[in-house]
């Protein structure tokens, strides 16, 4: 085999499909989120519309004051794996701060909210016996591939539909492990899943329910907890998992469950045990955020209003998008190529970043622009975005919602 002519030819269909990933390099500025230089392109500042850092936290004083002050005084690296030496005092600080905002036992970190997936849930599933994966079939690539490398039994069930899912509970002897695995806010389209009766229904076919909360933590609840907490439904979660690269600024995963569970994990996931720690500047950041986070409601409900305002001017002009109860503002295009095309001309044109999203991270045909209003963005912003798409959507001749076009 060419290997190289391979590789040039798998890359070059995904290039004619429009599916093919560039890079935007950027270098994001202290303190001036969502600004930054795209260094990719003559230097040219840009408005960020499409970062997971949703609440600005990666460039908010308290966290940064806090990462500098960690450096500080305890250097760079964790300098080992959690069991051989790399276990410091920020970690163990960070695992007792996430069990306390989920109400939890007990809380486990891992190097990013992918691992926590692929390593709990492949753990879980692999170890308790005989155990029967139920995924709902929008569930993130982690948890997906962690439940695929378990071997575990696995069912999918349709996306939030309950019937579904009691239909496959109910198919299984009740004295069967069982492990509901799910999202809160679904990422990419922004849909909450009904945990409530999810939970009811993981009580009555005696099952356990894992629950991935990582584009709600710090963004949902009164103190930051998530969907799960908003709704006061944490305790009848048997695990919640987060990330700490989103709301929180800065980056790592996590477990919130029982002392047991946790402690099961933490002895079993090889994806926890043989992989250096996390840097305890990272830690110690993002307890900064988390604690800033749980008494600090100015930066959700200033989010909340920001996204409130994108949402009715698009709605106004008559952009196309998902109308969910979330912060993530998926407008959709529908179409690879002219997906790409939109997001190269406001980038170009209109100094504004927003990453297209395309086939294999949503279906073909839902291709879109995931927009993600955070705190910082300005009404001058907000003004600018608005006014670019709906020019782009007129020298496109894109398709308008049914009501702008009356
Ligand atoms: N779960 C979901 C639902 C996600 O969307 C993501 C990443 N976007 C992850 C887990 C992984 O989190 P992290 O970025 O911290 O690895």
């Amino acid at each position: 085999m060419n290997y190289d002519a391979f590789f040039e030819q798998s890359l070059n269909d995904l290039k004619s499909e429009g599916n093919y990933r560039v890079f935007a390099d950027l270098e994001r500025h202290r303190g001036e989120f969502p600004k930054a230089t795209n260094r990719g392109d003559a230097e040219k500042e840009v408005t960020i519309w499409c970062s997971n850092d949703y609440l600005g936290m990666g460039q908010h004083p308290t966290v940064l004051n806090a990462m500098h002050d960690a450096i500080d005084r305890v250097g760079a690296g964790a300098g080992g794996t959690r069991n051989i030496s790399g276990t410091t005092h920020h970690h163990v600080l960070l695992e007792r701060e996430l069990a306390d905002l989920h109400g939890k036992e007990s809380a486990l970190l891992f190097t990013s909210g992918y691992v926590s997936n692929w390593a709990a849930l492949g753990t879980l599933a692999a170890k308790i016996p005989n155990c029967l994966v139920i995924s709902d079939s929008l569930n993130h690539a982690s948890m997906i591939e962690g439940i695929r490398h378990s071997k575990a039994e696995r069912k999918i069930w349709k996306h939030n539909d309950l019937a579904d899912l009691e239909r496959l509970l109910a198919e299984q002897p009740l004295d069967r492990p069982k492990l509901i695995a799910f999202e809160s806010v679904y990422s990419m389209d922004g849909d909450i899943a009904p945990i409530r009766e999810i939970c009811d229904l993981a009580d009555k076919y005696n099952a356990m329910t894992y629950l991935d909360e990582v584009h709600a933590v710090g963004m949902y609840g009164p103190r930051g907890g998530g969907i799960a907490e908003r709704e006061g439904l944490m305790d009848r979660l048997t695990v919640i998992e987060g990330t700490l690269g989103k709301a929180f600024g800065v980056m790592g995963g996590y477990i919130a469950a029982s002392r047991d569970l946790v402690d099961f994990v933490r002895s079993f996931a090889s994806g926890f045990i043989f992989t250096t720690a996390l840097p305890p500047a990272v830690a110690a950041g993002a307890c900064a955020a988390i604690k800033h986070l749980k008494t600090s409601s100015v930066e959700r409900e200033s989010q909340q209003a920001k996204v409130a305002k994108v949402r009715d001017r698009l709605e106004q002009i008559g952009i196309p998008h998902i109308d969910n109860p979330s912060h993530i503002i998926p407008v959709m295009v529908g179409d690879p190529v002219k997906c790409k095309f939109l997001s190269d001309v406001l980038m170009r044109d209109h100094g504004i970043y927003i990453q297209p999203i395309n086939y294999p991270t949503v279906p073909k045909g839902t291709e879109r622009l995931r927009i993600t209003p955070s705190p910082v963005h300005s009404d001058a912003d907000i003004d600018a975005l608005l006014s670019a798409l709906e020019d782009l959507w007129a020298q496109c001749q894109l398709q308008r919602m049914p009501m702008a076009a009356q």
